[in-house]
């Protein structure tokens, strides 16, 4: 959909600091972040909402977000948790409407600091946060390598 802003990043025409990309799935760091971090999964293809989302892309948007969490932990941005939110709809407080899943990192005592986040919406250097993640998936996948051999 050419009028849809995540589209767009999917297409490589709007701008965005990636995280993580394969076929049918893209990961990149929300614009007003609440916290240092704060990713959106999101399927390639473009689906407006859960009700238009394909069963199979929805499993993998999750096991991705999944994938994030554990990687935010791996990464230096010293999250110890993370929020997982997927806003369904407009009465569910939706405003871009291509699906996606939020990923906040959390850090044991921040509690003031995501209330911060809230308001401001702000993130410092992004593109250090967007590489320490991949740093994190990389980590993540050392570590699944080594416990499989
Ligand atoms: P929501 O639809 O309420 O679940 O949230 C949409 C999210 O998309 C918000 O957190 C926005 O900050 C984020 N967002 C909107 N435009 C962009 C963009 N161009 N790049 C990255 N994130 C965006
Ligand atoms: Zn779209």
């Amino acid at each position: 959909m050419s009028g849809c802003i995540f589209c767009r990043i999917v297409a490589g025409t709007a701008p965005a600091h990636r995280v993580y990309e394969d076929e049918t799935l893209c990961a990149f760091l929300d614009i007003r972040p609440i916290a240092r971090g704060h990713t959106l999964v999101i399927p390639k293809p473009h689906a407006t909402n859960l009700d238009d989302l394909d069963h199979e892309l929805g499993a993998r948007i999750f096991t991705l977000g999944h994938r994030l969490a554990k990687a935010l932990r791996r990464s230096d941005l010293g999250a110890d948790g993370a929020n997982l939110l997927l806003n369904d709809g407009k009465s569910a407080f939706q405003t871009v409407h291509h699906v996606h899943l939020h990923v906040v990192p959390r850090r044991r005592g921040d509690l003031l600091t995501v209330a911060r986040g809230f308001v401001l919406r702000r993130g410092p250097e992004p593109e250090a946060a967007a590489a320490a993640i991949r740093t994190g998936l990389d980590r993540l996948d050392a570590e699944e390598r080594e416990s499989r051999a």
